[in-house]
């Protein structure tokens, strides 16, 4: 198939260009930090920065050792460890007065601890100057070592969430260097070193796979105990990335969604924009329900 798939419209929505972020967004350059929100151009940008008071912080630096063929981040030796950047996280989730934070990170594989210290340190300075603001860990498989699951874990993050993001067989096309299994087992782990946090993971849809092999990781996620599922529409982010295959239709994202809770998730969201922090705030109360 040489032609592009082109964009069906419910994916056409206009960005409002007259933003009222300017102020945060120069708060993020002062503070030297980055947001996957800013970063992805992610659409869902003034919902979750405005009424929802949520946002989506990328720690560890804006240069990851590995390059996923979906993911825009940009890969390279990435800069030394900045152990000052956990307090200036915590003082932009207090000014932005965050309901719900999200951190993830870059993956680091040059360092022996997968940047677990400070993705820990990140989670307990948020919470020292924010103790109302519920956080949500995102990480890496941190080179599939449980002593660097066990430092994040310690640091209790009220949700561990960690991205399947796609079927078995393409995940070495999509993300050559993680490993199916290794994600399963580091979300089971995760939940055996500290039963009482929720577990959450994402899956992209469009990227070539089947119903059935969709089936397969919601049945492979519960099977490792995982709490809360999120499915998405892959996007291309450049021209150098693995094209879209398919567009999925809102009415194939409910029955996505709905298949995943029959199957015992405490909660899911599907639907074509919905992003690995998409409504997480939801998903704490639904977890918090339990
Ligand atoms: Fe940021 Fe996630 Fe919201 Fe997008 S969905 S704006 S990445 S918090
Ligand atoms: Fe992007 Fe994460 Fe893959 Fe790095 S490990 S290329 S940040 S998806």
């Amino acid at each position: 198939r040489d032609e592009l798939l082109r964009k069906p419209d419910w994916l056409k929505i206009k960005l409002n260009t007259n933003d009222s972020y300017t102020g945060l967004k120069k708060l993020m350059r002062e503070k030297n930090l980055h947001t996957v929100c800013e970063e992805a151009r992610c659409p869902n940008i003034h919902e979750c920065w405005g009424a929802r008071r949520t946002a989506t912080f990328m720690i560890l630096g804006d240069t990851c050792t590995r390059a996923c063929r979906f993911c825009a981040v940009k890969t390279g030796m990435p800069t030394e460890l900045d152990w000052a950047e956990p307090e200036r996280v915590a003082d932009s989730v207090q000014f932005m007065n965050l309901k719900h934070v999200v951190v993830t990170a870059v993956a680091r594989d040059d360092l022996t601890d997968g940047g677990a210290a400070v993705f820990a340190e990140t989670v307990r300075a948020i919470r020292r100057k924010n103790p109302f603001t519920t956080i949500e860990v995102l990480p890496s498989d941190m080179g599939g070592k449980e002593e660097n699951l066990r430092i994040l874990m310690e640091a209790k993050p009220d949700i561990l969430n960690h991205n399947i993001e796609t079927v078995r067989r393409l995940t070495p096309r999509v993300r050559a260097r993680a490993q199916y299994d290794r994600s399963l087992e580091f979300l089971r782990r995760a939940k055996e070193m500290e039963p009482t946090i929720p577990t959450k993971s994402s899956l992209m849809v469009g990227l070539g796979e089947t119903k059935e092999e969709i089936i397969q990781v919601i049945d492979d996620l519960r099977k490792n105990n995982v709490d809360i599922m999120t499915i998405g529409q892959y996007l291309q982010p450049t021209k150098a990335h693995l094209r879209v295959e398919k567009y999925y239709s809102p009415e194939e994202f409910e029955e996505l969604r709905k298949m995943a809770m029959k199957k015992g998730f405490n909660h899911c969201e599907a639907g074509p924009l919905v992003r690995s922090s998409y409504h997480a705030d939801e998903q704490v109360n639904a977890a918090a329900r339990q």
